[in-house]
């Protein structure tokens, strides 16, 4: 049985237990256009809520409070924020959700070429692959326009990323010779001073957060950097062993249990518990995958595009597809990667798809799977995230 986590996530949907409140619900959703240098703001009942020009297409993330989205776009050499508009405030026993307009924040962050974006607890490490340096910086200053990041030096440029440990952070090195892989990972003071011994990771790539630790996926299985009471986080390789061809290089996080989701060659998952009997489970695909989500809300639930069109229910705990519909035209994994496929972006009840090819985003239901309705997008919708959930209006 996989472990829970007791906390409270204000972006997922709080319990609302404020005396004379309206208990209010709003979820937006944020579109990058796949070509076009734009990203919406789309609201759940479709109302355009914004619409922000950015330098060029942009990998959309959200912070975990909900309250930014960050616009990375590579190969412009920047980072742009959209406050989301979407504000939850802790008044104790529940939290009041206020909605405004979103707004594209005059902060624009050079670097040479952005990439990973990685959040902890309210401190966000951002990849330079252009330099091998991590931007350090809280959201607080982002939003409030005091933007002073801590640079930290990795070494060499490579595609690289790094996560914030409180007063550590983990990076990964870049490959010592040209060709070989990325060899591992190093802990660090936030003064750049190394910790430790690198910890071997072979190519390492794609990293997730759940219960305060890291998963990051290697060539040969996954390092978890565990969270301490005080001192750095303690890194451990898990092997995945004999699972066949394939390694873990995306992964998600489960918010209300430990475990990650991670992809495994091109037609299976993996569910990752560490610490469990059998750490790794593979799950086999009809077809090759396209896109997954965890479900915040119903913590067994995950869900997976494949490039049939189907969509399918992974439920985490017996380790099996317990459902699958047809939901989206075939998209084949052939060709480029950056091709325009659906992606998909959980908001309450709902998981959220862009379907590029059509102009869509479709709404699914996450009690039956079915698809409710669909909102019209301009444009080729690519990427896309949520922020929302309920709160106290009083
Ligand atoms: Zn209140
Ligand atoms: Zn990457």
């Amino acid at each position: 049985m996989l472990r829970q986590i007791f906390h409270s996530t204000a972006a997922s949907g709080l319990l609302v237990a404020g005396a004379q409140a309206d208990t209010i619900e709003h979820w937006r959703l944020f579109v990058a256009d796949h070509t076009d240098p734009v990203v919406r703001a789309i609201d759940l009942d479709g109302t355009e809520a914004g619409r922000f020009e950015t330098g060029m297409f942009s990998a959309l993330s959200r912070s975990t409070s909900g309250r930014s989205i960050f616009a990375v776009q590579g190969d412009a050499g920047k980072v742009q924020v959209i406050s989301s508009g979407v504000t939850f405030e802790d008044h104790g026993d529940h939290a009041d959700l206020t909605v405004t307009d979103p707004e594209l924040l005059p902060l624009q962050i050079e670097m040479a070429k952005p990439a990973h974006f990685v959040e902890n607890r309210g401190m966000i490490a951002l990849f330079d692959d252009g330099t091998g340096e991590v931007a350090l910086f809280s959201e607080t200053q982002v939003l409030d326009d005091t933007f002073d990041p801590q640079i930290i030096a990795t070494g060499a440029a490579h595609h690289g990323l790094a996560a914030p440990f409180g007063g550590h952070v983990v990076y990964s090195l870049a490959a010592p010779a040209e060709g070989a892989p990325r060899p591992g990972l190093q802990v660090a003071t936030l003064d750049g001073s190394p910790v430790g011994e690198m910890v071997p990771c072979p190519g390492v790539h794609g990293q997730a957060r759940s219960g305060g630790d890291y998963a990051f996926g290697c060539t040969d299985g996954v390092v978890i950097a565990a969270a301490q009471r005080s001192g750095p986080p303690v890194l451990t390789h898990y092997p995945t062993g004999h699972m066949g061809e394939g390694n873990v290089s995306t992964l998600k996080g489960g918010t209300a249990m430990q475990f990650f989701l991670g992809n495994y060659g091109p037609q299976a998952v993996v569910i990752f518990e560490p610490g469990a009997e059998e750490p790794f489970r593979k799950v086999d695909l009809p077809t090759r995958r396209v896109d997954f989500a965890l479900d915040p809300a119903r913590p067994a639930n995950a869900y997976i595009l494949t490039e049939d069109g189907q969509l399918h229910l992974l439920d985490v705990v017996a380790g099996e597809i317990a459902q699958s519909v047809q939901l989206t035209a075939a998209y084949s994994m052939d060709g480029h990667w950056r091709d325009p496929r659906p992606r998909l972006a959980m908001a309450g009840n709902h998981i959220a798809v862009t379907d590029p090819l059509v102009g869509l985003i479709r709404l699914v239901s996450t009690d039956t799977l079915e698809e409710e309705r669909t909102i019209e997008v301009e444009g080729v919708p690519y990427g896309i995230v949520a922020v929302g959930g309920s709160g106290a209006s009083h």
